[in-house]
């Protein structure tokens, strides 16, 4: 693996790729003046604040502050290196980068071990494919995928298979191709006998299903039994690479329409996101036969706020529904919760009743999270008894009393006003009541909070006139190189007051010595730290005349010299009282002299 890429290189891909194009794949943006608008990938949102400029080739958000240039795009976005990304973007624009990457082309260096494993099972997940859709052996397999709903066009998209009736088929494939049946062994593909030592496939005669990392890589198996066998699914064991707390099926192929819609779709089991697929869900995933995990929030919450849970609408899987919904909401997330009639799980719902129905009566008509906890705490309870109605009624008002929207809260007052025929003002004052003692039950402990998972930074605030002054003189400077020596030297070995714009501008200086033309996007990449990235990009965005008059100029380099007199005024003013205290009275004089000096200079 290369450590680095030549600068010409970087160049070339900066200068070939277009970044409302890549971003475009991610995002649906919308034209609107000279810039592109759409919904932050970065932070959930309704209203787009995230903008790409076309002249700049940067991006920036108005909402969470995220902003920089189509590396930076793909690096935040997806988790990975510079490298990385300079390898993923020199792919889209076709440009050679005459280095040797490892053989999964993903830019990681792994071990030899794991990066046998890796091998094996696209070599394994290619080979079931093929026996599946291409041989005679497959036939009965595909015949009874396709009696049971699945699509030619899912079973390729889904990289179905098929493994053999055989116990050493596997076993001999790998060997043959030098595979070592102790790795393969870890890797769960065949077990090994304890009479003989010798070994045996795993799966024999299945329906495979392979399961992929957020990478595209196959990592482990699914394999489901054509008849009677037990069990009906029998899956890969944890693996060095196969880690199901880690794991979402899916996510890989979702995971731009889950940023494209700022919505995620979370089902109980793989065959669902299959089903749903088919039906045009595609931002599906499921996770493999486990509860929902911190790892998988961290996952879902990194590509979007919201979710809609889709699971069995029996009492399982409303519980389990119930469950995932408050982690998630505990991490940030907005939820809401597809239910189907009768029971039902999404692929028999789908057969019986048709992908549209799906589409627009589950999924597009979800509850959202309060309505579906109106349901859930009404289960087991006869709301024809006095008692079980005014326990459901309690119930449902704490739960009101956690919402933080006053329109919410109204609403769903007025919802269980009218359900029971209870007057709002009464449910008004139990509310109130319930409101104060938790209040005082939670005083002095901590607050369990809604953490979003990203910060959000504060509009701004009225900033004083050095800070605007600086953020204007670096805006000029960053689009005229003779602007930016001109500034330097108007300073007179000054230095900007906050220390975010002096780094800039030393990194700009920086630049402009083997740069001889502005160019936002080439020095984003210069500047290595990526607060001050964002505080450029952040600069870049603001409107400002393209010429500076001498007297804006000498006016906004004022202001910067002013604020450090400024400061010296008080420090010598501290000064001079402790002189008086002291009573070193011509001390104190002196200093009330230098103030004058100073100010007159202001
Ligand atoms: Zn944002």
């Amino acid at each position: 693996m290369a450590e680095r890429i030549a600068e010409e290189k970087i160049n070339q891909i900066r200068q070939s790729v277009d970044i409302v194009e890549i971003i475009s794949e991610y995002v649906q943006l919308k034209k609107q003046g000279r810039n592109y608008f759409g919904l932050c990938p970065f932070h959930g949102e309704n209203s787009p604040s995230f903008s790409v400029s076309t002249d700049k080739q940067i991006y920036h958000c108005f909402g969470c502050g995220a902003g920089g240039n189509v590396f930076s795009f793909l690096m935040e976005l997806e988790g990975i290196s510079f490298l990385e990304a300079a390898v993923k973007l020199a792919e889209k624009a076709n440009i050679d980068l005459q280095v040797n990457f490892s053989a999964s082309g993903k830019g990681k260096s792994v071990s030899p071990e794991i990066q046998s494993m890796l091998d094996a099972h696209e070599l394994l997940c290619k080979f079931y494919h093929h026996l599946l859709v291409n041989t005679k052996d497959g036939q009965h397999a595909l015949e009874y995928l396709l009696n049971r709903g699945f699509t030619r066009e899912s079973i390729d998209k889904f990289q179905i298979g098929y493994s053999l009736n055989s116990w050493d088929f596997v076993y001999k494939f790998l060997s043959k191709r030098d595979f070592s049946p102790e790795i393969m062994e870890k890797a769960g593909l065949i077990i090994k006998r304890e009479r003989d030592g010798t070994y045996f496939d795993r799966f024999r005669d299945r329906i495979m299903f392979p399961i992929f990392d957020r990478n595209g890589n196959s990592i482990a198996f699914s394999g489901r039994s054509l008849g009677a066998d037990e069990p009906k699914y029998l899956n890969s064991p944890e693996t060095a690479i196969f880690n199901k707390s880690k794991i979402l099926y899916n996510f890989h192929l979702a995971k731009p329409s889950i940023r494209k819609l700022q919505q995620g779709v979370l089902f109980e089991g793989f065959a669902d996101v299959i089903a749903a697929d088919k039906s045009g869900v595609e931002n599906g995933i499921a996770t493999m036969g486990t509860s929902l995990t911190e790892e998988h929030i961290t996952l879902i919450r990194q590509n979007t706020q919201s979710i809609t849970i889709c699971f069995d609408s029996d009492k399982a899987g409303i519980e389990a529904a119930y469950r995932a919904g408050n982690m998630l909401i505990d991490a940030g997330c907005t939820i809401k919760v597809a239910m189907m009639s009768d029971g039902l799980d999404p692929d028999e719902y789908i057969k019986k009743n048709g992908p549209e129905k799906f589409r627009n009566e589950v999924i597009g008509a979800s509850l959202t999270w309060m309505s579906f906890k109106f349901l859930y705490f009404r289960r087991g309870k006869n709301l024809q008894i006095e008692g079980d109605r005014l326990a459901y009624i309690e119930t449902i008002l704490k739960e009101i009393s956690k919402l933080t929207k006053a329109v919410e809260k109204d609403h769903y007052l007025r919802q269980l006003a009218s359900e029971f025929s209870i007057s709002l003002d009464a449910l008004q004052q139990q509310l109130k009541q319930i409101f104060f003692t938790e209040k005082r039950k939670s005083n002095g402990q901590t607050q369990p909070v809604n953490k979003p998972a990203i910060v959000v930074k504060p509009a701004n605030k009225l900033k004083p006139a050095h800070y605007n002054a600086e953020r204007r003189l670096i805006a000029h400077m960053l689009r005229d190189r003779d602007m930016a020596y001109k500034v330097q030297d108007l300073l007179q070995g000054n230095t900007f007051n906050i220390d975010e714009h002096q780094a800039i501008i030393t990194y700009l200086i920086g630049f402009y010595e083997e740069h001889v033309k502005p160019d936002s996007s080439a020095f984003l990449t210069y500047i290595q730290d990526e607060n001050l990235r964002r505080i450029v990009v952040d600069i870049e965005m603001m409107s400002i005349n393209e010429e500076i008059s001498s007297q804006e100029l000498t006016d906004y380099i004022k202001q910067v010299l002013n604020y450090q007199k400024l400061l010296k005024i008080k420090e010598k003013e501290v000064e001079q009282k402790e002189a008086e205290r002291q009573s070193d009275f011509s001390k104190a004089a002196a200093i009330a002299n230098e103030i004058i000096q100073l100010r007159k200079s202001l």
